[in-house]
């Protein structure tokens, strides 16, 4: 399992390269940016922030429409805990509206901004320095946090040697057998992650950083609901394989 874990990583990395994930926004005209092969962002609590909006604001929705929600906090000033906490929902949800479910997600966002300032004083580095379990136990505490979101927020966001487990990934692992569809998010999680444990935490933190991003290339490009086979660069290792 390990080794094979390890070619299908290598076999889509060299297939679709480095994704640059997760996009921040550098410059605020153009908003949020791919930065492939650069694995330093977020470079401050600024950029970690956005990266925890985003992951908040990604659920059920494409990222494409993340970016013209961010894009309007960013004109309306408001893509900071202190806004975001101030702004009354109604008119968070405005500004959020691409991104779909806006009510819910403006009540959402208010709620985390809410709890890193009583908690934390608004202070990201303080929250993150911390051990991965206490800091995911702590998020998954917080209202509309799940454990997909959860993880984006701490490999994302902040850096932590985490694998994040998504539908596309339970669709291409399925398909390749390596597990079944009732499986547990942890026990794929876990799969993944033991694949890596004996490289540095670093390069554990950058591998899972690429290897999720590159399943969801892989995803669209390929192994979509209805599969594109041919092509695929991991088709010599899949037993589902449909012919095209
Ligand atoms: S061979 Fe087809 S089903 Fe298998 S991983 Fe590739 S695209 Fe998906």
């Amino acid at each position: 399992m390990k080794s094979k874990i390890q070619r299908i990583y290598k076999a889509l990395l060299d297939a679709y390269g480095p994704q640059g994930w997760w996009p921040v926004t550098v410059n605020p005209k153009k908003g949020p940016e791919y930065f492939p092969g650069d694995y330093s962002h977020p470079r401050n609590a600024g950029e970690a922030w956005e990266v925890i909006v985003g992951a908040i604001l990604t659920q059920n929705t494409s990222w494409k429409n993340v970016e013209k929600a961010i894009l309007n906090l960013i004109e309306n000033n408001c893509l900071d805990i202190d806004c975001i906490m101030k702004t009354n929902a109604k008119a968070l949800a405005v500004w959020i509206r691409p991104s779909g479910y806006y009510n819910q997600k403006a009540k959402r966002l208010k709620t985390l901004a809410r709890y890193m300032k009583r908690v934390w004083d608004g202070k990201l580095g303080a929250f993150f320095d911390r051990p991965v379990e206490e800091i995911r136990k702590e998020l998954l505490s917080i209202k509309g946090i799940g454990r997909e979101t959860a993880d984006s927020i701490l490999l994302y966001a902040g850096k932590k040697p985490i694998f994040v487990v998504d539908a596309y990934t339970r669709r291409v692992f399925n398909r390749l057998g390596l597990i079944d569809e009732k499986a547990d998010y942890d026990e794929i999680r876990c799969i993944v992650e033991n694949a890596f444990f004996d490289k540095p935490e670093d390069e554990q933190r950058t591998t899972f950083n690429e290897f999720h991003a590159l399943l969801v290339e892989h995803a669209k490009r390929h192994c979509r609901k209805k599969p594109a086979c041919e092509g695929c660069p991991i088709r010599r290792t899949c037993k589902a394989s449909f012919e095209s």
